[in-house]
């Protein structure tokens, strides 16, 4: 068992004995819904039972879908439904060379390549929509034509980097189906580590502010029980401790679908306006537009 395995169970170890410290780190796309309360609910409700931190994070990286005054309204929202974090907030927007820093990280160590392939190319070299490259033969010509490009986390390279233990990898699941939890990030293909527009990526950014933070319990929707794989496939890489996760049902509407603003789910502003209170947008057994 190499190192990285380790280390992976010395911190979970390490992670249960310290004090919970948990998150609630909206995207400020859109008004809060009331997904998104209840959601905020189950994270600040886990961290008090369980005597524990809630933090609050602004993930505003993708500065084409993001607006700044969105995220004051998030915080308006969240104070009108009785919620409070420590100061001060940490907004994803001011920390990309943080992020920056981690991409020469894993490029000293070539886990990661650069893919010049525009959508179309990636959707035709991919085998079930999953892609898995290599670096450019050309690259040194698209560089010089300064060709923008994405970085990718080369599976290949960290099954090499990690050796048996790639495929041993697991957290302790606590929400839904509880229990440690054995990850396949291969599934998942070369995934985009930093974007061709931002430099970054969700990915990247949630993972180094989770351990930047101390974050030792990551509660949130199980529409992103997935995208733990590739995140502790990262933690395992940069030697970051993995957080224990505690994925919880979304609340749906009436089709069974996801709430959001696209499907008419009404924002929290609209709710107050229309004279609903905090108890009914928080209470889980009233049914709201
Ligand atoms: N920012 C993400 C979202 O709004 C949540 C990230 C996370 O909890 O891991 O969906």
């Amino acid at each position: 068992m190499s190192q990285f395995s380790d280390k992976t169970n010395n911190y979970a170890a390490v992670r249960r004995a310290a004090k919970l410290r948990t998150r609630f780190a909206p995207s400020p796309t859109g008004y809060l819904h009331i997904g998104h309360a209840r959601a905020a609910a189950q994270a600040f409700d886990f961290a008090r039972l369980n005597d524990g931190q809630c933090l609050l994070r602004i993930e505003d990286i993708d500065h084409t879908r993001c607006k700044a005054e969105l995220t004051i309204a998030i915080y308006e929202d969240l104070d009108w439904l009785g919620f409070d974090w420590p100061l001060p907030v940490r907004v994803q927007s001011r920390h990309y060379d943080d992020y920056a820093r981690v991409i020469v990280a894993l490029r000293e160590r070539e886990l990661i390549y650069r893919c010049f392939k525009t959508r179309k190319e990636i959707a035709a070299s991919s085998v079930n929509g999953i892609y898995s490259g290599c670096p450019a033969s050309d690259e040194a010509e698209h560089l010089a034509a300064n060709h923008p490009f994405a970085w990718r986390l080369s599976m290949n390279a960290a099954r090499d980097a990690l050796g048996g233990t790639f495929d041993k990898l697991k957290y302790y699941e606590s929400g839904v189906i509880p229990g440690w939890t054995q990850i396949s990030p291969s599934r998942h293909g070369d995934v985009i580590i930093a974007r061709k527009d931002i430099g970054t990526s969700y990915h990247l950014a949630v993972t180094h502010d989770d351990a930047a933070q101390n974050i030792t319990h990551v509660v949130r929707g199980t529409d992103l029980k997935e995208s733990t794989d590739i995140h502790v496939l990262l933690q395992t890489l940069m030697g970051w401790p993995v957080p224990d996760y505690h994925h919880h049902k979304l609340v749906l509407d009436e089709g069974g679908e996801k709430l959001s603003k696209r499907r008419g789910s009404k924002s929290i502003r609209d709710l107050r306006a229309s004279g609903y209170s905090r108890e009914e947008v928080l209470n889980r057994m009233t049914f709201l537009p």
